[in-house]
């Protein structure tokens, strides 16, 4: 059996000029498990061109959705974001990640932290009823530079909570706390600052960071990573893997290059 199969696109959305989404069909035997990543792609001259792309949807859906970047001279961007219903991309059966709960040790709150496409992998985790059964509160940060790029606010917001199957756990512990930085908005700043300053565990309610209590999955761009783990490195926090959960696990939303 190939390792990648033939998907079909079901549905788009264009955020900005900069980032897009699509759903597409699931083959029956690709099993994946909310975080994960897997690579996806275009037939080009023949070939596949594939890249690592989060998986936005949930273990549990029937079919498969991505949220991607537009890279206007980038290989594969350039030429995905202008796929049409009913076009095939090709997926790679083979998922993995390190955005798993088992890679942590147990706490009250999870905090997942992305910016931009890093959002992905947790709008996955929000919809899986198990991320709920382990945590008091899980806390999505969506940092961005402006208000437009904000992808699924509405989704979060107006419709998980009506969810019928798990509506009353986003109700009852999920906190949404988008910010950006490069315009007027209610939350304003960068990731590692608002963790730093203590603000970000003000304005949602909580008492400040602590080793016992909190753990976090991160996904975002290289400076973003690279500050907040400074920080959790001078908290005494560590990283966990496959074969030492620690207090929180990192996923690159992409490679610079
Ligand atoms: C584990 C993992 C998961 C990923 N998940 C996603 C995802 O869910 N959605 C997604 O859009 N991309 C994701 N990426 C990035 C993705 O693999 C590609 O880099 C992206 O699709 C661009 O492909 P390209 O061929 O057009 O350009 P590339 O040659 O791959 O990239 C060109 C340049 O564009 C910039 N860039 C690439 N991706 C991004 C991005 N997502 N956000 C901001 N700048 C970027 C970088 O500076 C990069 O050097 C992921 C990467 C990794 C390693």
């Amino acid at each position: 059996m190939s390792n990648l199969f033939e998907s079909k696109v079901l549905s788009i959305h264009h955020w900005t000029d900069r980032q897009f989404s699509f759903t597409c069909t699931r083959d029956p035997g690709f099993r994946f498990q909310s975080g994960q990543f897997t690579m996806i792609g275009l037939v080009v001259d023949g070939k596949p061109l594939l890249r690592a792309y989060s998986v936005v949807s949930p273990h549990w859906d029937e079919t498969l959705e991505f949220l991607s970047i537009k890279v206007q001279d980038g290989p594969l961007t350039s030429r995905l974001q202008h796929i049409k219903v009913g076009d095939t991309v090709m997926v790679g059966r083979k998922a993995s990640g390190t955005l798993l709960t088992q890679n942590l040790l147990p706490g009250k709150n999870l905090y997942l932290l992305s910016t931009g496409t890093g959002l992905a992998p947790f709008m996955a985790m929000i919809r899986d009823p198990e991320v709920y059964e382990l945590y008091e509160k899980v806390i999505l940060v969506h940092g961005c530079r402006q208000v437009a790029e904000l992808a699924y606010d509405q989704v979060i917001t107006q419709e998980l909570p009506k969810n019928e199957y798990f509506g009353d756990q986003v109700t009852g512990k999920l906190v949404y706390y988008p910010t950006v930085t490069r315009e007027a908005f209610r939350n304003q700043g960068r990731i590692p600052t608002l963790l730093e300053t203590g603000k970000l565990s003000h304005d949602v309610g909580l008492p400040p960071l602590s080793k016992e209590d909190d753990r976090f999955m991160l996904c975002g761009s290289p400076e973003m990573l690279r500050d907040t783990r400074t920080l959790f490195d001078k908290l005494g926090m560590t990283e966990g893997n496959m074969s030492h959960p620690g207090h929180f696990v990192i996923e690159r939303a992409f490679v610079d290059k």
